[in-house]
């Protein structure tokens, strides 16, 4: 399983499980609740394979039924309304009441822990303090105070921590992503590799652009040129899909990150966007001619 700085903490659970140090319930404090969920089933399918697991097996009827959400053994509890309710704890107990015919263990995860009512926690906390070996359970919250505190006292607590997507620091989708990215590389390449008719590339590739759409391409760009300048600096090799980061020094990589960021401010301001962006491509071309 490929293990990021992110989620080490869950994926150290795999080895804790094998070495039979594993708690009965672990708290997981993170700040984004459905990744932790798609990291946490991971973890499980990794402990449970029946084959030697490899990521996203599909081959064992494990590791499918956990991908379906149709294991008995592992059951998910989320927020039924604006709580997680008493009736679903209830129900919980009386699933687990049995010993687990599919796992070694019983598994419960519990969503959105800090959403359990008094009733629902005060159910949960004799579920918790039967001493039953055969049950391990993962509470996820993204806001740790809210969870009631005999809870967060009775589990192992960890912290798993994710950074945002390049398209979700922007506040976009995958796809509205990768379609101004599309854009931005038949733009920049245009202008980075074919140096003529530069103004013109503005109406052919930005045509019915608005101010904000430019604002996400300018932002995009300036972090595609930052991450190419940090990697010159530190000598590593440029893997992007703009490829002509990599033909680019130093010196005009850090041009061209000035470049952007008054480019931004400027895009604040009331200004007419064609002119501002003529002026753009001027600019970049300069550069580029400077550093030849
Ligand atoms: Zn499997």
């Amino acid at each position: 399983m490929e293990v990021s700085i992110e989620s080490s903490a869950l994926e150290n659970l795999i080895q804790y499980y094998h070495d039979k140090k594993l708690a009965h319930a672990y708290l997981i404090s993170t700040n984004n609740i459905a990744k932790c969920y798609e990291v946490l089933l991971k973890v499980i399918k990794n402990i449970f394979c029946v084959n030697e697991y490899v990521d996203n097996c599909n081959k064992c009827s494990l590791c499918h039924l956990i991908d379906v959400h149709n294991l008995p053994s592992l059951k998910v509890i989320e927020p039924d309304g604006t709580f997680i309710k008493k009736e679903q704890i209830l129900e919980l107990k009386y699933l687990f009441s049995k010993d687990s015919q599919y796992t070694k263990e019983n598994i419960y995860i519990i969503k959105n822990a800090e959403k359990m009512n008094k009733e629902s926690a005060n159910t949960m906390l004799k579920f918790l303090e039967e001493p039953d070996g055969d049950v391990i359970g993962f509470f996820i919250t993204n806001n740790k105070d809210n969870v009631i505190s005999t809870i967060v006292s009775r589990c192992q607590n960890i912290d798993v921590n994710f950074t945002n997507s390049d398209f979700e620091e922007l506040g976009l989708n995958e796809e509205e992503y990768n379609n101004y990215l599309d854009t931005l590389n038949d733009y920049l390449t245009k202008i980075e590799m074919e140096k003529s008719k530069l103004i013109l590339y503005n109406k052919e590739c930005l045509g019915e652009y608005t101010k904000d759409d430019i604002k996400i391409l300018m932002q995009m760009a300036l972090k595609k040129y930052k991450e190419a300048l940090n990697n010159k600096i530190l000598g590593k090799e440029i893997k992007d899909n703009l490829l002509f980061l990599d033909k680019l020094n130093i010196n005009n990589l850090k041009k061209k990150v000035n470049l952007l960021i008054d480019y931004l401010k400027e895009l604040t301001y009331n200004v007419n966007l064609d002119l501002l962006l003529d002026k753009f491509v001027i600019e970049m071309e300069a550069i580029n001619n400077e550093s030849l």
